[in-house]
Order: structure tokens, then C-alpha cells, then sequence
């Protein structure tokens, strides 16, 4: 199953785009604690909100974001709130 990028107006695809990374929204972790789950909960809505998804896009278990709505290429770590890819480059965000 090749990786599309739910992010509207980006047409990335695993198979096309070998060089790019896909990552998928990041989901709620419930069974870690309350502060984990708030944190997870903030960070998924973050992403929701910053990109402009196609419709259904983070609900389907497909869904990828590519490298290129990163400022750094990657997603940085959970706990590393302050970094500016922790929810895809937020204003810096490219949507095409
Ligand atoms: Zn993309």
C-alpha cells in the first residue's frame, strides 16, 4: 500500500517521492497517564489544526505527512514542545 501525504494541495506519494519520509498523526496515548495523554491529545489537535487535511484525512489509518511540512524534515519528540517541528513547522508550515 503506497503512502499518500493527507495534506491538501500536496499530491507526495511513498512510491513517487522515495527520497521523502511520511509520518503518520501522531495519535492519543491513553494507558501512559493523564500529563501523556493531555500532551498527546494537544499535539494531534495541533497538527489537525496547522495543516490543512484532506477530508478524512487524520482519521484514516493511511494518512501520512511528508517531510516536506517540516522545518527540519522530521517530527521532534514529544516531550520537545518549544521545537518548532513539534507540530509540523506551525507557522511555517507549507501547504504546498
Ligand atoms: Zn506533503
Amino acid at each position: 500500500m503506497p503512502m499518500f501525504c493527507a495534506v491538501y494541495n500536496c499530491s507526495n506519494r511513498s512510491t513517487r517521492e522515495k527520497e521523502k519520509s511520511f509520518f503518520r498523526i501522531p495519535k492519543v496515548v491513553v494507558h501512559k497517564g493523564e500529563k501523556c495523554r493531555k500532551l498527546t491529545e494537544q499535539r494531534r489537535k495541533k497538527w489537525i489544526s496547522n495543516l490543512r487535511l484532506r477530508s478524512g484525512g487524520a482519521e484514516s489509518v493511511y494518512s501520512r505527512v511528508c517531510s516536506d511540512h517540516f522545518v527540519r524534515g522530521v517530527p521532534s519528540a514529544l516531550g520537545d514542545v518549544e521545537s518548532v517541528d513539534w507540530a509540523d513547522g506551525q507557522a511555517r508550515l507549507r501547504n504546498n
